[in-house]
């Protein structure tokens, strides 16, 4: 009650009680539908709402009105559902499959539809993808009440000329993690001092999703439950207009599009969706902040660049995608240099964008339906400007990494085909446009700073060796990927089974035998074995099982086996002699019996949340292991001896005295450290290994002048923002087993210059002689620093050792093409012997 008096003394100040704060303009309401306050319990900006009392109210809206219907489109990794609700009139919603049918006419360029009057506009209202930017989600409960309540002429006429799709948290998990925070942390009287806990989340804090992923990153990755739903919903209904809220730093305003001016050459986005639209929707924004003086700014900081954004995302989709950036009260009250920002204030922005959006959509929906199918018509015309026909590539040795590349297209719904052995892509499709994203590459650039990454032609990510072609064949379309890998189950033998380690999902199948008590070797070197599918040449790395070795019998072997090859689909074979026809024999020295690894990784306050949350997802979602995850609150009193392997990602180690004492002679006793990005750095730096930075030769003492107004410009200038580069990798070291070319594609976002090793055999991937393959980076940096450096090396401490990856192997989680390399560098590093 004290709480809710605040919170009118608060608003006293603009003399206006709770609910006119908000939308006293849309007076009168349908008192038998409850406002938010009323089904909660607390005005809404008193306290954080949690996202199930979200769902329940969005629920309730459909329960008790004919204007709304809830619909579910998944499930968070914690269980948390993920809703739409949808609004309209109510005719509107009685109508809605031939409302559908008829809007989707305008998604498929054979059909030529003509727009008229009676065709509502199609709004996603979309909100919170970064769980620590709360305001969004409460804002989407106003807009929700508003929508569904008022009997306001306007809001009814928006009803009956739009449908809306409001998704009130498409990150449930961060939102919530964020929530227990916020309200576990407010004072009473509120505490506005930015120091004040409630304004400092601790790690991993809430941005991001239950493995510390950005969702906002995800759109076209698809690797998450979350955006994975969304996508489905998304292209079974094609929005005309979408919206994504968020918030940024506390010391600022407000930002709407248009962003600033697409920092890429990006042929591939219709000129018209960021000049003319962004500018059409920008009037109207700004008019309706102006109206509550909010403050705000344009065509600064922000760039719709990377596709992968909730904003960009849309506008492949023949939509609008509009993003809107909140100066966070992260809290409830905070003092900042514009004075002091409320929660309830951010909420009051964010609900008056997404009432403009509808108002915005409702009046231009005939530029919006023509630009949508204007977008998809032009997508076959620029199509067939195009000499090129098709990408082309094979399934080759690794069916299961090309899976969950095919997996990636489909879901965006690009037309696959199978023609023999090959996938075929034609461009002349209405997702040209998300082909050539997939598949193009850019080495030319009008801007150099970017607010995320500058290369994303998934192909490369999943390691895909594609051909262009001039040559239309087509074959079958691919409908779905669940019959792209089909093995016969590998027959019984006495002897010994042969398992492929060139699929990516081996080093699965590796754990699954292990965990099940199995001895596996490696093979150290290539053979040519006779088995049960004729005479095969084995690569390095083979897995062999002995079947006389194990303390199981033969028939509980295969079973294992066979239990094992139908849950991974990875190729087996069995043989009756260890008498190769070619190369080593099966109880050859270079046959390495390995056990199982014992890891952890160190997690906390000062160490990269991505980067360690993409080892766990990692490990969790595609080799089904556990991986301890040590904070580094507890490293000095944690027990290290049980673990063969630690991980170090990127990150700020503040290690005391005794801590690195401690690991160091953990590593000394014979355990490997796997280091990634900054963390590989700082092992040399700290001398835990003898090994150099790549240090520029050339004197750089002659600066010119420069007008202090680019100073903001210039210092993200040799960053590297995220671009992919060529390694050359030596596929006959264990950390390279899996891999049978020598050229292979990573992903560089950091500026760690990692010098060759002066050990011969240490160097395992060496940036190419001509490495670039797509994305920003600075002649200085490729010439000076990434041309003579190593993007993967090993090197020993005493009886142990170090892997050292410059690179993020792990990227986003969907590098399946560099995966293997750390998941090597885990199941076969302490096996990795080096001369001195
Ligand atoms: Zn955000």
């Amino acid at each position: 009650m004290l709480k809710k008096l605040l919170f009118v003394v608060l608003l006293c100040t603009t003399g206006l009680s709770a609910q006119d704060y908000f939308y006293k303009k849309f007076y009168p309401f349908n008192p038998d539908i409850p406002s938010p306050e009323a089904f909660l319990g607390y005005g809404i900006g008193e306290h954080h709402t949690r996202h199930d009392l979200i769902v329940a109210y969005l629920e309730k809206l459909a329960t008790v009105s004919d204007r709304a219907k809830i619909t579910y489109y998944g499930k968070t990794h914690e269980g948390r559902k993920l809703v739409i609700l949808q609004v309209s009139s109510p005719e509107n919603l009685e109508n809605l499959s031939s409302l559908k049918e008829k809007h989707l006419a305008f998604t498929k360029p054979e059909e030529n539809p003509t727009y008229t009057e009676d065709l509502p506009v199609f709004i996603n209202l979309a909100y919170n993808v970064h769980g620590n930017e709360p305001s969004s989600s409460e804002a989407a409960l106003l807009a929700a009440y508003t929508f569904v309540a008022s009997e306001h002429a306007e809001i009814k006429n928006y009803l009956q000329n739009a449908v809306l799709f409001i998704d009130p948290t498409i990150n449930p998990d961060g939102r919530d993690r964020h929530t227990q925070y916020a309200n576990a942390y407010q004072g009473n009287p509120l505490v506005a001092d930015p120091q004040d806990a409630e304004h400092n989340e601790y790690w991993p804090r809430g941005r991001t999703n239950h493995y510390w992923f950005d969702l906002n990153r995800d759109w076209l990755l698809a690797i998450h439950p979350e955006s994975r739903g969304k996508l489905k919903w998304y292209h079974e209904w094609y929005p005309n207009v979408v919206t994504d809220f968020h918030e940024m730093g506390s010391q600022s305003t407000y930002f709407f599009e248009p962003m600033k001016d697409n920092g890429s050459l990006n042929p591939i986005m219709p000129k018209e969706n960021y000049e003319d639209l962004n500018n059409l929707f920008g009037d109207y924004y700004a008019k309706a902040l102006d109206s509550i003086g909010s403050f705000y700014f344009t065509k600064e900081v922000f760039d719709g660049t990377y596709p992968g954004y909730g904003s960009s995302y849309p506008d492949l989709q023949g939509g609008l995608g509009l993003l809107f950036e909140q100066a966070s009260s992260r809290g409830h009250k905070q003092t900042t240099a514009f004075g002091e920002i409320t929660f309830p204030f951010t909420i009051r922005n964010q609900y008056t964008s997404s009432i403009t959006t509808v108002k915005a959509a409702v009046e231009n929906r005939e530029v919006l339906y023509n630009y949508q199918k204007k977008f998809f018509k032009s997508a076959l015309t620029n199509a067939s400007k195009n000499k090129l026909k098709a990408y082309t590539f094979n399934a080759e040795n690794d069916k299961n990494r090309v899976k969950a590349f095919v997996d990636k297209l489909l879901l965006h719904q690009i037309d696959v085909y199978k023609n023999g052995d090959a996938f075929v892509v034609p461009t002349q499709q209405p997702q040209y446009r998300m082909v050539q994203t997939m598949f193009e590459t850019y080495s030319k650039y009008r801007d150099s700073v970017y607010y995320d990454a500058s290369a994303w032609s998934l192909a490369n990510f999943y390691n895909i060796k594609y051909k262009s072609t001039t040559n239309g064949a087509l074959g079958t379309k691919i409908k779905t990927t669940e019959d792209l890998v089909s093995l016969t189950p590998v027959p019984s033998t006495n002897y010994a089974y042969l398992i492929d380690y060139d699929d990516y999902n081996a080093v699965a199948v590796l754990n699954y035998l292990q965990q099940n008590g199995l001895v596996i070797s490696s093979s150290f070197k290539p053979f040519t074995a006779a088995t049960n599918k004729g005479e095969i040449a084995f690569n390095y790395g083979t897995l062999v099982v002995p079947v006389s070795l194990q303390k199981k019998t033969a028939s509980e072997v295969h079973e294992l086996l066979i239990k094992a090859q139908e849950k991974y689909q990875v190729p087996m074979y069995s043989v009756s002699t260890g008498y190769n026809t070619k190369g080593i024999d099966l109880g050859s020295g270079y046959l390495t019996p390995i056990k199982k690894p014992k890891l952890a990784m160190l997690i906390g306050e000062g160490i990269n949340s991505y980067e360690a949350g993409e080892v766990w997802h990692l490990l969790d979602t595609r080799v089904h292991m556990p991986i301890t995850k040590i904070p580094m609150r507890n490293l000095s009193r944690a027990s290290l001896a049980k673990y063969t392997t630690l991980v170090m990602v990127s990150g700020q180690y503040n290690f005391s005295k005794a801590e690195e004492e401690k690991l160091k002679n953990w590593l000394a006793a014979g355990n490997t450290l796997v280091t990634v990005g900054t963390a590989s750095k700082f092992v040399i730096e700290k001398e835990w290994v003898k090994e150099s930075l790549t240090e520029s030769k050339k004197d750089s003492t002659a600066t010119e002048r420069q007008p202090y107004v680019d100073a903001r410009e210039f210092l993200g200038k040799e960053r590297v923002g995220g671009a992919i580069f060529k390694v050359d990798l030596d596929i006959t070291h264990p950390l390279a087993f899996g891999y049978r070319d020598t050229q292979i594609p990573v992903y560089k976002n950091n500026t760690v210059w990692l010098q060759p090793s002066k050990n011969p055999f240490a160097t395992v991937a060496k940036y190419s002689s001509n490495p670039h393959i797509d994305g920003f980076i600075t002649k200085k940096n490729i010439e000076e620093y990434l041309k003579p450096s190593a993007s993967l090396l090993v090197s020993k401490h005493k009886a142990g050792k170090v892997i050292l990856f410059a690179d993020n192997p792990n990227f986003r989680g969907s590098w399946y093409g560099t995966n293997r390399l750390f998941l090597n560098a885990l199941f076969l590093g302490n096996y990795i012997n080096l001369p001195q």
